[in-house]
């Protein structure tokens, strides 16, 4: 099984637990998952959005991006 993260938000599909919430029971592969499958959780990002987990793997890869914000004075 394999998770797959709203890059947005933080959201995790998890494709053993699915997302009843939605309508997809446990168990619903995220090939099941339609195009346009909406994040359950802010409703911005969309399927082709989410990224991979490898949870066999950890692979720590995806660094949090600091927004920086430039103060001009
Ligand atoms: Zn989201």
């Amino acid at each position: 099984m394999t998770c797959y993260q709203c890059p947005d938000c933080g959201y995790l599909y998890d494709e053993q637990v699915g997302c009843e919430h939605e309508g997809y029971v446990p168990g619903t592969t995220w090939q099941a998952i339609p195009e346009d499958f909406p994040c359950p959780q802010c409703f911005v990002r969309e399927k082709p959005d989410f990224i991979v987990q490898n949870t066999a793997e950890s692979d720590k890869s995806n660094k949090n991006d600091n927004a920086t914000t430039r103060n001009t004075v």
